[in-house]
Parts: structure tokens; sequence; C-alpha cells
């Protein structure tokens, strides 16, 4: 007979959890440190979603993600999870840039970055400000018909070094190009310019672990192999749960699975708005990258290449290169 995962579970919870990614987990977390009962079923084997990464003989432990973040992880772990943690975080930096336009290295702050975009190639300080301000003031509610070639051509035109420059680590974090809108650049680059990069020492594993012993100690009940398949809607509000066919009442639900998955399949567009529905179906789930793995051998070494190398073949960044299966931009992550 098949193993019951939701053996002991109770028949209701204040709040239900859906995923166990960062954001699921942390959510879960916060909501029983302010008192609620919560369920957090995960349909996977692993807490972390795509925080995740697999082990090989030999020792090696690879992460799949995480391997850079903006610094604002470093206030968000103190917050919502523990000191200890948010002291873990160290940042990177050696990032390194190496193409047939320049070769750089920077701290990836807004000091540095401006320092070069002076130095290096040649713009002056009020543009660079200007630009900086314009990047950090973007927020979801802005007019979104500018797209981010745009932005570039009007703050540095013609200049495709310097949209190389610009462009290439935030197509690495978030896999947009120059014709997605400006926003989806703005609010990832003045993440990473407020302070640079950062990782978490001790590797992704570590994290995780030490967020499920949190988890736990907060009284969250936890539960992998737990697929959600239904959240119950009546008179438009949120009563219950099906996970792997089995009815648990709630009071609420927080979705971490994607937003079409929830509301399409989990909720049913029969439950909501048509006009929330119709904004809905405009979004487009990003994919980003593609990752190989390499170890080496205990005892051989790398001369080192910086701790983030952004490589590339192409003449100049454009759109259909970084999209072609012909690849010929790649990230190197050293860990
Ligand atoms: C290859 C790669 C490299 C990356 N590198 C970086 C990086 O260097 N720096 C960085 O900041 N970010 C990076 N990211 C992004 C980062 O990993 C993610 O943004 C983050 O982990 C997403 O967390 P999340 O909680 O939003 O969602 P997810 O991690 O997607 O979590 C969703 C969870 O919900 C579960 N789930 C979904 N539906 C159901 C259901 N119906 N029932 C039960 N469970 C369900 C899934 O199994 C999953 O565990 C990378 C991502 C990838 C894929």
């Amino acid at each position: 007979m098949a193993r019951d995962w939701l053996k002991g579970a109770h028949s209701f919870y204040d709040v239900v959890v859906i995923g166990s990614g960062l954001a699921g987990m942390t959510s879960a977390n916060l909501l029983a440190r302010l008192g609620h009962s919560v369920l957090l079923a995960e349909h996977h084997y692993n807490l972390g979603g795509m925080a995740t990464w697999f082990k090989r003989r030999g020792g090696h432990i690879l992460d799949i993600s995480l391997h850079g973040f903006p610094c604002g992880m470093i206030k968000t772990l103190r917050k919502y999870w523990t000191r200890e943690m948010a002291d873990s975080v160290i940042q990177l930096k050696g990032i390194h840039f190496d193409n047939p336009q320049f070769s750089v290295n920077t701290t990836f702050d807004k000091v540095d970055f401006s320092r070069i975009l002076m130095d290096h190639f040649g713009i002056m300080k009020d543009v660079i400000d200007d630009f900086f301000k314009t990047a950090r003031s973007m927020n979801f509610y802005d007019d979104l018909v500018m797209t981010t070639g745009e932005l570039f051509e009007k703050f540095f035109p013609g200049r495709k070094d310097v949209w190389r420059f610009l462009m290439e680590p935030i197509t690495y974090a978030n896999g947009s190009t120059l014709d997605d809108p400006a926003l989806t650049y703005g609010i990832v680059f003045s993440n990473f310019m407020d302070r640079g990069v950062f990782t978490f020492q001790g590797g992704t594993d570590q994290l995780i672990k030490k967020m499920k012993k949190e988890l736990l100690k907060n009284g969250v009940d936890i539960r992998n192999h737990c697929l959600v398949e239904k959240i119950h809607v009546q008179d438009k509000t949120v009563n219950g749960v099906r996970i792997n066919g089995k009815d648990i009442a709630c009071n609420a639900v927080l979705s971490n699975s994607n937003l079409l998955t929830t509301v399409h399949k989990l909720v049913g567009d029969d439950k909501f708005d048509p006009r929330f529905v119709e904004e809905v179906n405009k979004v487009r789930l990003n994919n980003s990258s593609c990752q190989v793995y390499m170890g080496i051998r205990k005892g051989e070494k790398i001369d080192y290449a910086g701790d983030l190398l952004f490589s590339s073949d192409a003449d100049e960044y454009n759109t259909e290169k970084i999209l072609s299966k012909n690849v010929t931009s790649r990230t190197f992550s050293f860990y």
C-alpha cells in the first residue's frame, strides 16, 4: 500500500502554505511565529524548491541556484529567520567580464560600476547618476511600454559596449533581454547595485537545513511528497485544500505554486473576476538558463578567475544571440 504522507496531520490549520521554496518556507516560518497553525505542503521529497543542490561521489555538493543574490538577503534572513543565518551571507568581490568588447573586474556595486562607466567607458557622471536614479525609481505600477533596449538608447545612445556591461548580469539573473519591459531590468539591477553580489557561506544545503530546523522549532507541520491538487473556495472564501486526494480544512492558503497554476488549476478561473483572469493570462513565466556543473578532484586546482565570470565570444550583446541555440555567452560561478 502507498505510504500515507499525511499520517498524523490535523483536519484543520489556520494556514496551508503550498510549496517549500524560499518564499513558502519564509512565509510559513513567519506565520508560525505569529502564532498561527501552519501546514507546509511540498510535493518534492526535499525542501527548498529551486534553492536546491545535488551530491556526487568524491564529496562534491553542487548548488543549483543561489550562486549570487543581492544584499537584501541579509536583512531578510535576520528579520524572518535567525541572526546566525544572516551572518553567513558574504559578498562576492571578484566579478569579471571577458568578451570581445572589454575585459573588466568589478565588485559589482554602485560605486565601482560608476567608476568603470566613467574611467573605462567614458560616460559623464551626470548621465550615470541619472541612469541609476531612473533604474531605482522603477516599480510595478509603472507604464511597461519602454523596453530595456529603449532605456539604454535613451541614456547611452549607440553604446553597445555599455549596454552589454549593464545587461549581461541581469540576463543571467532573470533571463530578461533588451526587448523586455525596462522594469524587468530596473528592479533587479537596482537590487544588486545597492551593495553588490552576495552568497551563503557553506552552501544552499546548509541554508535549507537551518531553515527546516527553525520551521520545526516554530511548530510548522512540514509534509514532503504532498501535492496540493485543489484549493477549495466557497462564496469567494478559501476553506480548504485537497492534498494527495485528502481534504484538509483551513482559513487561508498561501500558494508558492506558480501564479498560472494557482489561478487556472488549483483555484479555477470560474472563482475569479474575469478581468483579473484576463490580466493573469498576460503573465509570462521566465526560464532563464541551462547549467553545467564541474567538480575537480581533491588536490587539483584551477587558477583564480574571480567568483563570477561573465564570458562571451559574441561580438556584441543582442537578444537573438542570447536566445540562440548556438551558445556564445557563458557565466561561470566558482565556489
Ligand atoms: C538554475 C537556477 C539558478 C538560479 N540562480 C540564482 C542565483 O544565483 N541567485 C538567486 O537569487 N536566485 C537564483 N535562482 C532563482 C531562485 O532559485 C528562485 O528565485 C527561488 O529559489 C524561488 O523560490 P520560490 O519560493 O519563489 O519558488 P520555488 O523555489 O519554485 O518553490 C516552489 C515550490 O513549490 C512546490 N510546489 C509547486 N506546486 C505545488 C503543489 N501544487 N503542491 C505542493 N508543492 C508544490 C515546488 O515543488 C517547489 O518546491 C536560480 C534559479 C534556477 C532555476
